[in-house]
């Protein structure tokens, strides 16, 4: 059974799916491991290190892909790349099923079966398997990296010979996996802290984190049942607007990573709000590529506000710690390999009954799977 990973070929994309430690356990699982040459060089890992571990290297893209039984990606393969999969054969990935209508229907058409890693379920047992988590705990650690080092001031509280820095004071919208480390870190750095998200349970977590609750009074907000954020109503945005437009301008750092599962970002930080805050403020937007939770936020470039606050997009902000990034990633990939591999018949189980495959199997020998793209 021929496992293959090919070079990422998204803009900007430095991770790769699958890192030489774990080509090991895949060849005891009975797997035979092929790599793109080339596929690791952006994350630290060489083409020898795979080798050494058992891998096949070749330059060969096209035939890697009509070889592959199952196939590791990060991101997606384009359209004409799925048409050159066999029949038969399982991809999993990042899929972006919702707004990637195309992949589907050319999964379809090759009669292969797809994985999508942002469907994976938010249970105890698929946590090892969580990609979106462990993608997004880095982004949100990159973030506060990145901001630390555009601010125009320090982090931490400095009192020295020559004065009394004061901290710098962080403002972190939603507070989810990235949200979560984006506190950790900043409190890290000796930066003052504080936080607001529309689920009532994240206040403990922030509190426990040793930062502040930013409390606004919405009414019902509460979360799904996988623990996803419900969408809010215009006019329950508008009071967030409200509560937060103090919190912003008082702030040196502001960074968003709120998102509702299956919908566009909240559009939360307006052209006011910005517009109230000091030059050289910073405000990172780690919901851009998903519609944005700050006005004018460009995935592309910083943008300068007319008060002098500069907003930066955070697209895909984990390739920034890549090799880390592609570590946490393959072992995502291998505990869900692991957990669905029939040992007696050497194939990976697209068991219908499981309720993780039944969550993230969007695609199955061809047929639609999954029933939030079959009432689409
Ligand atoms: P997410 O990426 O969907 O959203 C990020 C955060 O934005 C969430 O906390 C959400 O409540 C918040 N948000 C949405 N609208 C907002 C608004 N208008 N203003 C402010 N904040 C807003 O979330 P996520 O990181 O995927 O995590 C969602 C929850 O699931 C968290 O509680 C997380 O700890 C939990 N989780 C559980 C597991 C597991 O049990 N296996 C795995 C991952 C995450």
């Amino acid at each position: 059974m021929q496992l293959s990973c090919v070079k990422e070929n998204g803009a900007g994309e430095t991770r790769v799916a699958l890192v030489p430690a774990d080509v090991k356990k895949l060849a005891q699982l009975g797997f035979a491991v092929s790599i793109e040459q080339g596929a690791g060089a952006a994350a630290g890992f060489a083409d020898s290190e795979y080798a050494a571990a058992g891998a096949t290297i070749s330059g060969d893209r096209a035939a890697l892909l009509r070889a592959a039984r199952v196939l590791w990606q990060v991101q997606p393969l384009t359209v004409g790349e799925v048409a050159l999969l066999p029949k038969g054969a399982l991809t999993v990935s990042f899929l972006d099923p919702f707004r990637r209508r195309e992949l589907i229907q050319q999964f379809s058409v090759s009669g292969v079966s797809a994985v999508s890693l942002e469907m994976v379920p938010r249970s105890t047992l698929a946590q090892k398997m969580d990609a979106l988590s462990s993608q997004n705990n880095l982004a949100g650690y990159a973030a506060v990296v990145c901001a630390a080092e555009k601010l125009d001031r320090v982090f931490p509280m400095m009192m020295t010979p020559a004065g009394t820095l004061t901290a710098a004071k962080v403002l972190i919208v939603g507070v989810g996996v990235a949200g979560l480390q984006a506190i950790a870190t900043a409190k890290r750095l000796g930066a003052r802290v504080t936080a607001f998200d529309t689920r009532p349970v994240v206040e403990e977590q922030v509190r426990s984190l040793g930062a502040k609750f930013l409390k606004i009074e919405l009414g019902e907000t509460g979360q799904t049942a996988q623990g996803y954020a419900k969408e809010l109503t215009a006019e329950q945005i508008a009071l967030q607007q409200q509560g937060m437009a103090k919190a912003c301008a008082d702030s040196d750092v502001v960074i968003t990573t709120a998102q509702v599962f299956g919908r566009p970002a909240p559009r939360i930080i307006n052209a006011a709000m910005l517009a109230g805050m000091r030059a050289g403020s910073l405000v990172l937007d780690l919901a851009v590529t998903t519609g944005g939770n700050v006005e004018g936020a460009d995935a592309e470039r910083e943008v300068v506000t007319s008060s002098g606050a500069r907003i930066i997009g955070c697209a895909n902000f984990a390739t920034r710690v890549p090799h880390h990034a592609s570590q946490m990633f393959s072992s995502n990939l291998l505990a869900f390999i692991t957990h669905f591999w029939d040992k007696e018949a050497k194939r990976v189980k697209l068991d219908a009954d499981d309720e993780i495959m039944r969550g993230c199997l969007l695609v199955r020998d061809g047929e639609v799977a999954h029933q939030a793209l079959k009432k689409n």
